[in-house]
């Protein structure tokens, strides 16, 4: 019996985009404050540099959490970051990222939380997806948000998976991940037990159950839930 849904956040609830340029503009304009004077387009390469580190860790089955992404960036130009100005760091790439969330959001969630307990577990390094999901008033349909740098641990490390089905109190079989990776969300859930649904953009050759839009997806649990 499926008792939990738990989605991802990027390409799956919403796409989200940031552009790195404007927040390198105002992370460097901030950081003069501080006696440190960077060039907003170095600043700009060694957030680009960092994207492409936290990689990396991920195959090591690590996440980054924000006072690490914004140090390594800046240590790129032999700075430290202030810890106590991380937070308004990462405010600043919150504030000026865009999102768009799937169509009809509202009522996908608001249907299967009459069935179903949600959560969210996304990869992430800072508080974005969280942060976007309670501004815009779809927190409150949520059980459980989680991101990855909450236990160090991105997807599809099968500890995160366990993490999230303990905390909804499900067992990993009850439990159906849904999301657009198939190596991240869907590989991962698979390895620890869960179910799993992908977001197809029609292109994968994954056998499983798949939708190409969130609304299919009520339908879709229906039948897995024999
Ligand atoms: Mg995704």
């Amino acid at each position: 019996m499926i008792r939990a849904v738990i989605f991802d956040f990027g390409g799956t609830l919403a796409k989200t985009s940031t552009p790195w340029d404007t927040v390198s503009n105002r992370i460097a304009e901030r950081l003069e404050y501080e006696d440190i004077k960077i060039d907003p387009v170095d600043l700009e390469e060694a957030i680009n540099e960092t994207i492409e580190y936290r990689y990396q860790h991920h195959q090591l089955g690590l996440e980054l959490d924000s006072y690490q992404f914004f140090n390594h960036a800046l240590g790129k130009m032999e700075y430290n970051v202030p810890v106590d100005i991380t937070d308004e760091l990462e405010q600043m790439v919150y504030e000026e990222g865009y999102v768009s969330f799937a169509e009809n959001l509202e009522e996908v969630l608001m249907n299967l939380s009459e069935e179903y307990m949600l959560a969210l577990l996304s990869n992430a390094w800072l508080e974005a997806p969280r942060q976007l999901l309670r501004d815009h008033g779809y927190g409150r349909w949520f059980k459980a948000l989680i991101c990855s740098y909450d236990i160090g641990i991105p997807k599809p490390d099968p500890r995160i998976f366990r993490h999230t089905v303990d905390l909804l109190g499900v067992h990993p079989q009850e439990a159906v991940m849904v999301g657009d990776s198939l190596e991240a969300d869907i590989k991962g859930a698979l390895g620890a037990g869960l179910q799993a649904v992908l977001i197809d953009d029609g292109f994968s050759d994954w056998g499983g159950p798949k939708i190409m839009e969130l609304s299919e997806l009520p339908d879709l649990l229906h039948s897995m839930d024999v």
